[in-house]
């Protein structure tokens, strides 16, 4: 089989290094002669393993000792519940920005715990995509906490500076972004990501959470989604998804080794400038949403011929480009290019594209 380069929105491809020393420790970890999936959460081989991840994300990202970083079960959607669950105390009510699918699933789920307060910021006319700018959003000074997504996987829109809430906690759906440029931790009350787009494997879930917000968690929150409780016990009150956790150490490993989050965002400024730069370029493929809030992470483009879809994808597929196919509520065609997949794969996408519009011509 030759070169595959994966461009699914997630579970997404893996730093092949990762996998590669997955592979080799998969039967005898550490002179064990066990699986790490073999193990249990509470010997002190494998809490070694499970504190240095969480060293390792707290270097890769500075966080702040004042924050707790939890690995948690049930991933972005999880925490759709758990979020209202623990920080929205009866009486009080939170915004949440809508700028795209997730964010809208975030509110349909939150609606269940709490009075939602919904502040869409779509701005979209006939011809381009946009969104209103931070310091135009209607926030309530007394709400209990903001939400929002930095980065919409599906529509393909990011919002990279981040909103002044004035005081108020920020809550980041970073499922799709994070550790893909470096931010400032301290400005968040509350950060989380499902592990399959940019950490790891399914199954984990990391949630970066300020100290003062533990312990108002309503009367009716599940333990095993009881931020203080996950905090108390080191993430381990029941069993975590300790093989994604052994994985997602390897993926920080690996980043910290290439030279940190700092580093990878060049990379990844550079492959989405080479895919934006095609599209424009290109009398056949589009992206009409304004350069400001395009994700360079999830990038979604359409052909302006759509009956040339199928044969795209099936040539794409063809020579090892393969889930190229966009998200069915928007159509197209989408690239996922998160911290794993090289330059190397974007060129590859270009040359393909080019290709592809030459001989459709
Ligand atoms: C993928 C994704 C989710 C949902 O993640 P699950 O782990 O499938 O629940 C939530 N939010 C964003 C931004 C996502 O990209």
């Amino acid at each position: 089989m030759s070169e595959v380069f994966n461009f699914c929105a997630g579970p997404a491809m893996l730093p092949t290094p990762v996998m590669a020393k997955a592979q080799q420790e998969f039967i005898n970890w550490q002179d064990t002669g066990s699986s790490v999936m073999e193990l249990s959460h509470r010997s002190g081989i494998y809490i070694t393993m499970a504190e240095k991840a969480e060293a390792d994300l707290r270097a890769l990202m500075s966080i702040p000792d004042n924050y707790k970083v939890l690995f948690c079960h049930g991933g972005g959607r999880g925490q759709f519940s758990a979020v209202p669950l623990n920080l929205l105390p009866q009486g009080k009510s939170a915004d949440y920005i809508v700028s795209g699918s997730w964010s809208k699933a975030a509110v349909a789920e939150a609606n269940n715990f709490g009075e939602i307060n919904v502040i869409n910021i779509n701005q979209d006319t006939d011809k381009s995509s946009s969104l209103l700018d931070s310091s135009e959003w209607p926030l309530d000074p007394e709400a209990a906490y903001v939400h929002y997504c930095p980065n919409e996987t599906v529509n393909g829109l990011e919002i990279s500076n981040i909103p002044d809430t004035n005081g108020v906690p920020l809550v980041a759906d970073m499922s799709s972004n994070i550790l893909s440029h470096e931010i400032d931790v301290s400005k968040f009350g509350l950060i989380y990501a499902g592990a399959q787009k940019n950490i790891g494997p399914s199954g984990l879930t990391i949630v970066i959470v300020r100290e003062d917000l533990l312990g108002q968690a309503q009367i009716a929150t599940p333990c095993i989604m009881n931020y203080k409780t996950a905090a108390d016990n080191d993430s381990m009150y029941n069993t975590p998804p300790t093989y994604a956790w052994y994985l997602a150490g390897l993926v920080f490993q690996w980043l910290t080794e290439l030279g940190g989050v700092k580093a990878i965002a060049k990379v990844n400024k550079a492959k989405a400038e080479l895919l934006y730069q095609a599209i424009d370029g290109s009398d056949l493929y589009m992206n009409h949403i304004e350069t400001e809030f395009r994700s360079k992470m999830n990038i979604p483009f359409w052909l302006k011929d759509e009956s040339l879809n199928d044969k795209f994808l099936s040539e794409s597929e063809a020579v090892g480009l393969t889930a190229l196919k966009g998200h069915r509520i928007v159509g197209g065609m989408r690239a996922s290019i998160y911290n794993a997949m090289p330059l190397e794969g974007v060129q590859a996408l270009v040359d393909f594209m080019e290709q592809f519009e030459k001989r459709n011509r």
